[in-house]
C-alpha cells in the first residue's frame, strides 16, 4: 500500500515504478474523459465570479489573528514475519496554533525563518493504535467485534490534553451530539447484530444492553465503523473513517474550549482550518449533520461572523479543476468562484449534481484564487440551513458570513515555501505525519512489542 508522504504525495516502492510507467502508457492510448482537461469555453463562469473586495463590501469582514490547523495521518503495517495478513494500525491527529500576525512579520522579512515560525506555533496531538487485521483484542471474537471493543476502549482512554481541555474522545462524541457546553446523555445506535433489527437505541456514555438481543452496545457503535471492517483485508479504509471522526472531535474540543473560555477574544479572532473538505464519508456520515447543527448553535452568540471554520482540499477533482481554471486565467487573483450545481456538474462529470454533497458535506465548496496567484479549494459553513440538499443547496456567498474573513486569512498565510501554499495546513500536516522510512521500522517494532504482550489468537485467522 502506498503511504502518503509528508509532502502529501504517494510513496511507491521502486519496483512498482515500471508497472506504473506501463499503466501510464496504456492510459495514454485509451480514451476517457477528464473534466479538468475540458475548460476551453469559460464565458459561462463569468456571472458566478465575485471579487474578495466585493464580498467584503456586501457581507462585511473581521480581521482574524490566529489559526488552529487540524490534520491527521494513519498507517497500517504488517507486524508478523511470515504472517503478512497480520496488521497493526496507527492513527494520529495533530492540531497546531499559529499566530498570524507574528507570521506576517516574518513574511515581510522576505524569507520565512522556520525557527521563528515554529515558535509561533503550539501543537497538540492525539494518537491511537490498535490491531486492525488478522489480530484480535482477545480469542473467540470476530474482527468486527474486536474493532468495536478497541474503539470503545480508545475513546474512553484517549484524551486531548491541552490547556484545561482534558476530555476523552468519548466525552467529545457526546458533546458533538448535544450542544456547546451541553453534551448529549445518549447517542442513537442501530444494533450491530445482523439478525437484530433494533434501530436508534439510546445508548448512554456507559453503554447498555440491546433491548432486542441483549448484546452489549457501546456509544461508539453510533459511528458504525465496524460495517467496513472485513476478515480478509488490511482495513486501512476503516481506520481512515476512524481518523476523520477523531479529527472532527479534535475540532469540536478545541473550538468549544475557546468558545467557553475566551469567546469574545480568542474565539472571535481564530480561524479553524481542517485538512480536506468539511465532510464525513462512509458509515459515520451522519456526523455531518451533527457537526453542522453543533457549530450553527454557536452562530447566534458568536461575536462577529463566527464561528470561523474552513476546510482546505489539497487534492481531488475540485483542485484539478480549479488549477485548470487558473491556468486559463478564468479565475484571477482575488476572485472567488461560486460552485453552484452547474459548476459541480462540469467539475465532477456528475449527472445528479443537484443533490451533490447533501449526504456528506457540512460546508460548501468555493474555489478561490489568492492574491499571490495560488488556487485554493475551500469549504465554508453557512450561518443557517444546509450547504447542500436535494435541491442544490445554498451557493450564494451571502449565506456564508464568515467567508470574507476566511479569504483574508488565506491571503495572509500563503507561502511559496510550502507546496500546498497554506502555512497552517502544512504545519498541521507536518505534525501529524509519520516519518516514512525510519518511522516505519520503529512503528513496526512498537507494534510487535504491543501485540507480543497480548495473548492474541492470531493463528485462527484465514
Ligand atoms: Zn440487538
Amino acid at each position: 500500500m502506498p503511504y502518503e508522504t509528508i509532502a502529501g504525495g504517494k510513496e511507491l516502492a521502486s519496483r512498482l515504478a515500471h508497472s506504473n510507467a506501463i499503466v501510464r502508457a496504456m492510459a495514454d492510448k485509451a480514451e476517457f474523459y477528464v473534466p479538468a482537461e475540458h475548460v476551453s469555453d469559460l464565458s459561462w463562469l463569468q456571472p458566478k465570479i465575485r471579487t474578495r473586495s466585493e464580498l467584503e463590501r456586501t457581507i462585511g469582514t473581521n480581521q482574524l489573528t490566529a489559526v488552529i490547523g487540524i490534520d491527521g495521518s494513519l498507517m497500517v503495517v504488517p507486524v508478523r514475519d511470515g504472517l503478512p495478513s497480520v496488521r497493526y494500525g496507527y492513527a494520529q491527529a495533530a492540531a497546531i496554533w499559529l499566530d498570524v500576525n507574528l507570521m506576517e512579520t516574518q513574511r515581510n522579512e522576505r524569507f520565512v525563518d522556520p525557527v521563528v515560525l515554529h515558535e509561533a506555533v503550539n501543537s497538540a496531538l492525539v494518537s491511537l493504535d490498535m490491531p486492525v487485521a488478522g489480530a484480535y483484542l482477545r480469542a473467540g471474537i470476530t474482527i468486527q467485534q474486536s474493532w468495536r471493543e478497541c474503539i470503545d476502549a480508545l475513546f474512553r482512554g484517549k484524551k486531548i490534553e491541552v490547556n484545561r481541555l482534558n476530555q476523552s474522545l468519548l466525552q467529545l462524541l457526546m458533546l458533538l451530539h448535544g450542544a456547546p457546553g451541553a453534551p448529549a446523555t445518549t447517542v442513537p445506535v442501530d444494533c450491530p447484530e445482523a439478525l437484530c433489527k433494533q434501530k436508534a437505541i439510546p445508548v448512554p456514555e456507559s453503554g447498555c444492553d440491546c433491548p432486542g438481543c441483549g448484546k452489549v452496545l457501546w456509544p461508539t457503535d453510533t459511528l458504525r465503523i465496524y460495517e467496513e471492517v472485513v476478515e480478509d483485508g488490511e482495513n486501512a479504509a476503516a481506520l481512515g473513517r476512524l481518523m476523520q471522526v477523531v479529527e472532527l472531535l479534535v475540532l469540536v474540543g478545541l473550538s468549544t474550549l475557546l468558545w467557553e473560555q475566551s469567546r469574545s477574544a480568542l474565539f472571535a479572532t481564530t480561524l479553524f482550518i481542517v485538512d480536506g473538505p468539511m465532510a464525513v464519508y462512509g458509515p459515520p456520515a451522519k456526523l455531518r449533520a451533527r457537526a453542522l447543527t453543533y457549530f450553527q448553535k454557536m452562530t447566534p452568540a458568536a461575536p462577529g461572523a463566527g464561528p470561523f471554520i474552513c476546510g482546505v482540499e489539497k487534492h481531488g477533482a475540485a483542485v484539478d479543476y480549479a488549477t485548470a481554471l487558473a491556468r486559463h486565467e478564468a479565475l484571477k487573483p482575488g476572485e472567488l468562484l461560486i460552485v453552484d450545481s452547474e459548476v459541480i456538474a462540469k467539475m465532477t462529470n456528475a449527472t445528479n449534481s443537484i443533490a451533490y454533497g447533501s449526504e456528506t458535506y457540512w460546508g460548501r465548496k468555493f474555489l478561490y484564487r489568492a492574491l499571490d496567484g495560488r488556487v485554493v479549494v475551500i469549504t465554508v459553513m453557512p450561518a443557517a440551513g444546509a450547504p447542500y440538499d436535494d435541491h442544490g443547496g445554498q451557493h450564494d456567498p451571502s449565506a456564508y458570513p464568515s467567508l470574507p474573513a476566511i479569504l483574508d486569512v488565506i491571503d495572509r498565510t500563503g507561502s511559496s515555501m510550502y507546496r500546498d501554499g497554506l502555512i497552517p495546513v502544512a504545519l498541521a500536516h507536518s505534525k501529524a505525519a509519520y516519518p516514512i522510512g525510519i518511522g516505519t521500522d520503529v512503528l513496526r517494532l512498537v507494534a510487535k512489542h504491543k501485540l507480543g504482550l497480548e495473548d492474541l489468537n492470531e493463528g485462527g485467522q484465514a
